[in-house]
């Protein structure tokens, strides 16, 4: 195994990722960028029309793409591979990626969180093409289009909201008869009645398309077991997300979800360790948040080696 020191590593490759490695390498760091080949969240969506600066919208794809680019133009290095383990050595990071062993001053995570899917027939086919987990993003494309929101928790209450401002229906669809929301959150849901429906106790066992994009959904009574089909253009999954964070256990701060816990500098319980986007972030998780923090942790990790550096440790 082959050893690189380096003074900056960043494990990602969606947007916090990409905008940490654009403020690292601009800041003379020459960072490396561990990007697992699995799609960020980002390049799962199709137009983003809520980050500023891009009037027409922009795709989802383009948009990271473009990052990677700006960052790898002031000279972040990206290596294809994903982290496998993490260690906190007596004054550096170690991270084995591949056949590769990297060892680092300081380390930027940016290795977001996936939407917990349903695992349904038709629900990869027609993904970003009526099945979406974002609806901040998507909620638009419906007016006066008919929406299914599945899940019963906070997410489930604000896609749901989102959506009501648009679509001419939106239906929520919960395995449960009742909400995990806070109660706020559903009693906003609950006094939009006319365009609201839900129905209980009730999962999705297919989504239908024409072969271009969904017109409808299979669902089971989980009671009866009695199969029925509705209508709807589009499915928002909002079951929750799992935070990529494996490698992290028992080495960093955790909170219950499995979320990095970081204070409001990106910081975690780790000196010289920094995380950003949505491996730390279960309420925001936008585009803009996502950079936003992303810049925040490689400005931090800038700090972090100048005083290193005047403290003579390296
Ligand atoms: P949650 O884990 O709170 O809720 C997930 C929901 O999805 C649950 O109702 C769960 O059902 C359901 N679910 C899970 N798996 C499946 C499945 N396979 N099939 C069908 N349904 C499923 O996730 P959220 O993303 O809603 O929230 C995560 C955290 O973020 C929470 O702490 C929440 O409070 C917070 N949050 C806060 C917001 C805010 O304050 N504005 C906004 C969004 C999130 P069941 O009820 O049966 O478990």
């Amino acid at each position: 195994m082959a050893r690189q020191k380096n003074e900056v590593i960043i494990i990602g490759g969606g947007i916090a990722a990409h905008t940490a490695a654009l403020y690292a390498a601009r800041a003379e760091l020459k960072p490396i960028v561990l990007q697992a080949a699995s799609p960020d969240q980002l390049s799962l969506t199709t137009v983003v029309e809520n980050f500023p600066g891009f009037p027409e919208g922009i795709l989802g794809t383009q948009l990271v793409e473009n990052a990677k680019k700006q960052a790898q133009k002031f000279g972040a290095q990206y290596v294809l591979a994903q982290a496998d383990s993490f260690d906190i050595k007596k004054d550096y990071f170690e991270i084995v990626a591949g056949k590769e062993v990297y060892q680092a001053l300081t380390v930027i995570i940016a290795t977001g969180a996936a939407a917990r899917r349903l695992d349904v027939p038709g629900e990869d086919k027609y993904f970003g093409r009526g099945v979406s987990t974002c609806a901040t993003c998507d909620a638009a494309f419906y007016r006066d289009r008919e929406a299914v929101v599945v899940g019963g928790g906070d997410s489930a209450m604000e896609e749901t909201l989102a959506l009501y401002k648009f679509a001419k229906k939106v239906t929520i669809i919960h395995r449960k008869n009742e909400f995990k929301a806070s109660k706020i959150m559903q009693e906003r849901v609950f006094s939009l009645k006319d365009k609201i429906e839900i129905i209980w106790g009730t999962e999705i066992t297919e989504v239908l398309g024409d072969g271009q994009f969904v017109t409808g959904l299979k669902l089971k009574n989980i009671k009866t077991d009695e199969m029925s089909e509705i209508k709807t253009n589009g499915l928002f999954l909002a079951i929750g997300h799992i935070p990529n964070t494996k490698i992290f256990i028992n080495k960093i701060q955790l909170d219950e979800l499995g979320y990095i816990v970081t204070d409001k500098k990106s910081h975690i319980n780790v000196n010289g360790v920094f995380a950003a986007g949505d491996c730390q972030d279960h309420i925001f998780r936008q585009a803009i948040t996502s950079a936003g923090s992303g810049c925040q942790a490689a400005m931090e990790a800038e700090r972090y080696i100048e005083k290193l550096k005047a403290d003579g440790k390296v």
